[in-house]
């Protein structure tokens, strides 16, 4: 039996799963408890991901990360397309008076998906920026990259010699993780114990992969979860 444990405003799987159909089952029912009024705004009308560099980013490492986006977007057979956007000087703007203005409870996504609200935009924005973001709490420096789901944007986080051409693959990579946080939320699916699926050595889900597989477990709790998204939205997100 699925146990759902509430931790704050999200439910979390806490035991095993004892067969592939207990699995999409509980990942279509989570798509059901996640949608909020006022979040979820980029899923209502367009079918785009907007890829952005900020100042301090050389702009051609914008295209890594829409080729890592827009494979996991092509692998799952979703409509949504990542698109390069270059350099965005409103967000720019935005992101560097937010890190000096920011409280330690507030999230820079949700601020975003109150701009696009505002503005009546419904795409996802994935970020690149030549430092970490500052979010509540000081981000760890090993980080690479976040995603949020529910708020439609993700960071990609490029100080230093990150930006190096020998890291292109790598970011590609980092693109595509993070992109998985984009349409699945913060989970790292592994932890979760599911019988009927076979152990898999590496996985695009898995923190620090070395691959840009996803396996079959990981792509049917995705295609499950977008199949009750779009049973509740009354949209087509499949192709
Ligand atoms: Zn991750
Ligand atoms: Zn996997």
């Amino acid at each position: 039996m699925t146990v759902m444990k509430f931790k704050r405003n999200k439910a979390q799987l806490t035991e095993n799963l004892g067969s592939r159909e207990e699995w999409k089952g509980w990942w279509e029912s989570y798509g059901s408890y996640r949608l909020r009024p006022g979040n979820h705004l980029w899923l209502c009308g367009g079918d785009e991901v907007h890829v952005h560099s900020i100042d301090g980013v050389n702009e051609s490492l914008i295209e890594p990360v829409v080729e890592g986006a827009q494979s996991l977007l092509d692998d799952a057979g979703m409509v949504f397309r990542a698109i390069d956007k270059g350099y965005n000087a409103d967000l720019d703007c935005f992101i560097k008076s937010w890190m000096e203005h920011s409280k330690i409870d507030t999230y820079i996504g949700d601020e975003i998906n109150d701009r696009r609200q505002e503005s009546g935009n419904t795409h996802a924005d994935i970020v690149l920026m030549p430092f970490h973001l500052y979010q509540g709490k000081s981000c760890p420096t090993w980080a690479w990259g976040a995603g949020c789901h529910v708020q439609g944007c993700a960071f990609i986080y490029l100080p230093g010699d990150r930006q190096e051409d020998r890291n292109r693959d790598f970011i590609r990579k980092v693109a595509k993780h993070e992109t998985w946080h984009l349409l699945t939320g913060p989970e790292h699916t592994h932890v979760y114990g599911v019988e009927g699926y076979d152990d898999v050595p590496d996985c695009i889900t898995l923190p620090g992969c070395s691959t840009m597989d996803i396996c079959e477990k990981c792509m049917d709790a995705l295609k499950s979860y977008w199949k009750s998204l779009e049973a509740n939205m009354g949209k087509k997100y499949f192709r």
